[in-house]
């Protein structure tokens, strides 16, 4: 049997963090999209607080307590409503973040509790992944920093540019970074394997802090490693290099199946931002979505509005069936990239057309509508371009190997 209710839980959880939003996220968000590198530290220690040992670190409390069983499908529908408030804000808040779903995906259960219990206790800590280069970004084999072992060691040499709370990670506070690195370049993929570098561990240096169009408040930087020493049990995975099988690619990859659909409900929610606040404003001028009308008798705004709704309820529904498939220990390779490629899509075109239908008071900073169209793209971008995760989902569909595609 299908059934397309949430659990009534998760319904409990969807009203309560709403009302977060509302009350501690809409009231500051344009001021520290503004001041872009500054932290709204009362709003980041109030998350910690209410949050750690939730989610990824896998002790659960209060409302996540009960959707344990549904902590994927929670997830997703906390990120759409946290969105809906701020998705820069959103992406600041203390947490393992990416760097803690790398290790939940490829590390031992030692590692697990190594690495992630601090995110349980004590003050706000942030863990990030740094896979992307100067040179490479979607091309992941391309990687060119290395980790060579010397002794009890790995050490690291390269830079990483656009990490996601790699600033917070790295230096302000006790968090770690998982940084993607090639124990052997001729092995092409199988030779790249995840590593966990500590907060202010010697050789980590963060060198820049970009500037962006949206998301600002979230720090993204440059990191740069030189003879950057790590114990030798902080590689996720095995430190062979299996040219044929693969495994530690797979292992780190597998990162993604679980993160692509929290973007994917961080870009519905900043759609559904946009079209909240596209319908009142219509209402406030006096239109009213007339759904049940034939089409030939809507007017174009009407057909307009609809489109943008049906497409977030799309991109949603596929979101939903990602966590869905995750809390039941199922593959989703497949839906993963469906529904970040659906979702980034769907937010990028709804938050335009938003502009595009209220003209002045859409393109005004008086209002936050060209900021959401501003926060929408990123979710087009980071972690799997759309090109990347539509190459993904015709190779998962049609059985054919990364190569084959391009
Ligand atoms: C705000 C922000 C936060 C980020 N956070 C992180 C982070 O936390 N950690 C991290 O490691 N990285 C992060 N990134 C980097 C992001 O993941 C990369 O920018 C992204 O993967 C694209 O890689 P690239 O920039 O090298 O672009 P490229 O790979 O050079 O792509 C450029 C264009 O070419 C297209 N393209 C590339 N290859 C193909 C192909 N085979 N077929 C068709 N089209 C193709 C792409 O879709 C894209 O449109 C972040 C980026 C931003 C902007």
């Amino acid at each position: 049997m299908i059934d397309f209710e949430l659990p009534e839980n998760i319904v409990r959880l969807r009203e309560a963090i709403h009302a977060l939003a509302t009350e501690h996220m809409r009231p500051i968000s344009r001021e520290y999209d503004e001041r872009e590198h500054e932290k709204p530290w009362e709003f980041l220690r109030m998350m910690w607080e209410i949050s750690k040992g939730t989610t990824i670190t896998g002790e659960a409390d209060g409302a996540l307590r009960e959707a344990r069983g549904t902590r994927h499908l929670a997830s997703v529908v906390s990120t759409e409503e946290l969105s809906w408030g701020d998705a820069g804000l959103y992406l600041s808040i203390p947490n393992a973040g990416l760097g803690g779903a790398a290790v939940a995906a490829a590390g031992t259960p030692e590692q697990k509790q190594r690495f992630l219990a601090r995110f349980r206790e004590g003050e706000p800590k942030w863990g990030a992944m740094a896979i992307t280069e100067p040179g490479c970004g979607s091309d992941t084999a391309a990687i060119t920093t290395t980790a060579v072992r010397d002794g009890d060691h790995w050490v690291l040499n390269g830079t990483k540019i656009f990490c996601t709370s790699g600033l917070m990670a790295a230096e302000k506070s006790e968090g770690f970074v998982v940084v993607w690195a090639t124990v052997d370049r001729s092995a092409g993929r199988a030779g790249i394997k995840a590593f966990v570098v500590d907060h202010h561990t010697p050789g980590m240096k963060v060198t820049k802090v970009e500037k962006k169009l949206g998301i600002r408040v979230s720090d993204t930087a440059t990191l740069v490693f030189e003879d950057c020493r790590i114990p030798l049990d902080n590689i996720l995975g095995s430190p062979e290099v299996e040219k044929e099988r693969k495994e530690g690619f797979k292992g780190a990859m597998a990162t993604f199946d679980a993160t692509r659909p929290v973007v994917a409900a961080s870009a519905i929610g900043v759609g559904r931002a946009a079209l909240d606040f596209t319908r009142e404003a219509l209402e406030k001028a006096g239109i009213r979505i007339r759904y049940g009308t034939p089409p030939t008798k809507l007017t174009a705004v009407e057909r307009d509005f609809m489109d943008m709704e049906a497409n977030l309820q799309a991109a949603r529904l596929l979101t939903w069936r990602a966590a869905w498939m995750m809390d039941r220990g199922m593959r989703n390779n497949l839906e993963a990239s469906m529904c970040k490629a659906k979702a980034g899509l769907a937010v990028t075109r709804v938050t335009q057309k938003a502009v595009e239908i209220l003209g002045p008071l859409g393109y005004s900073r008086k209002y936050l509508l060209e900021k959401w169209m501003r926060d929408a793209k990123i979710n087009d971008i980071f972690e799997g371009t759309q090109q990347i995760n539509l190459l993904i989902v015709a190779r998962r569909i049609f059985g054919y190997s990364s190569r084959e595609l391009n």
